[in-house]
């Protein structure tokens, strides 16, 4: 088993978490920052990615993606250790650290935690077919556009995801299709007038059955539910962008005071009611809460800088001013 040993463990690489470890290493203190999902960017880059942001201070009409580049960037000017793909699931206290197993067997053992876990644990929602063809062919985002140039690329789903793939990959890819099981999408009215104006082809009532390739995929079948017919695709590509489901999971089990069985207590300082665990971002809950990305971040900076005082109490609370600091040049 693998040990990783830093100052603060933030679980969860959503926009509160990245934050909270650049918070971190702007006190010196060393970071791990772990997800279940492997990548960063947790409900923005799962579920919006393509999406302005109107309300994140001083970045009026950002998309999702460019917020998540920038976080990630400014965390990784001071080198966090990043587990992803791993979730954590139980805690152990040995003398004044924290270790924190996740289910990939691997261990981060840390000063203090920063539960900055969003809604859960997230994974995403799979296809019948996605044992055989994850990796072979069927993701469930669109990480890297470029991947799916003159591809023939079949979307699965009917939410605000579907449509603005279909229409972000309609341009390079050789053929999209559209495929969801309802008759109405879900998305915005002005997607769904976009992706009905161009030349992805919609299908409705429909759902893909099989899959055929070799190593790698080359074909779908569609079962048509509304006119009772069966029909093959090409597809190189499929994108299950039918959302995710996620779930505290084993922090439930935690002892920590949970509010409605899914948000945890907090105090002014951020601190849960486990010495040593702290809470940051949509997780946290406590009288006039508001979950949004701003509050969030606000959160992760007073979690950080009361965790560096509990790491040194000689050390003030108030972290100094950024544009002071010559750790921040170069
Ligand atoms: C469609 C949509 C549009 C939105 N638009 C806006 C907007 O315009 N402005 C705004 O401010 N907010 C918006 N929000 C809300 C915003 O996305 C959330 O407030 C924000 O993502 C919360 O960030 P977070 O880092 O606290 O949590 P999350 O983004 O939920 O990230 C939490 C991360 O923790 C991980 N995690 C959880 N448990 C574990 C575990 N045990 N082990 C490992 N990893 C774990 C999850 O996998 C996840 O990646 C929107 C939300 C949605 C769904």
């Amino acid at each position: 088993m693998t040990t990783t040993e830093v100052d603060v463990a933030v679980i969860g690489a959503g926009p509160t978490g990245l934050y909270a470890a650049y918070c971190a290493g702007f006190r010196g203190m060393t970071t791990a920052v772990i997800d279940s999902l492997n990548f960063v960017g947790g409900q923005v880059m799962s579920l919006y990615p393509e999406k302005p942001v109107y309300d994140v201070a001083g970045l009026f009409g950002i998309p999702g993606r460019d917020l998540v580049r920038g976080l990630t960037e400014q965390a990784d000017h001071f080198a966090p250790h990043y587990l992803l793909g791993c979730q954590v699931e139980s805690f152990t206290r040995h003398n004044d650290r924290i270790a924190l197993a996740t289910d990939g067997g691997s261990e981060v053992s840390a000063r203090a935690v920063v539960l900055a876990v969003g809604i859960g644990s997230a994974t995403p929602r799979r296809l019948p077919i996605s044992a055989e063809w994850e990796g072979r062919g069927l993701s469930y985002t669109v990480d890297t556009p470029a991947d799916f140039a003159d591809q023939d690329v079949v979307i699965v789903g009917g939410g605000d995801s579907a449509l603005d793939w279909a229409l972000l990959l309609e341009p390079i890819a050789r053929s999209v299709t559209l495929v969801h099981r309802r008759s109405t999408f879900r998305g915005h009215a002005s997607s769904v007038r976009d992706v009905m104006a161009s030349a992805v082809e919609v299908v409705t009532e429909a759902e893909i059955v099989a899959a055929y390739g070799d190593a790698l995929m080359h074909t779908v079948q569609i079962t048509d539910h509304a006119r009772g017919t069966t029909f093959e695709v090409p597809a190189t590509k499929v994108v299950a962008a039918l959302g995710f489901i996620s779930n505290l999971g084993p922090i439930k089990q935690w002892p920590v005071d949970l509010e409605g069985g899914r948000h945890l207590v907090v105090n002014s300082r951020m601190q849960t009611s486990v010495p040593g665990i702290y809470a940051a971002g949509d997780a946290t809950e406590y009288p006039g809460k508001v979950r949004l990305m701003s509050v969030g971040f606000g959160e992760a900076a007073t979690a950080v800088n009361n965790i560096a005082v509990m790491v040194d109490p000689a050390a003030s609370l108030f972290p100094g001013h950024s544009t002071d600091s010559i750790t921040l040049a170069g």
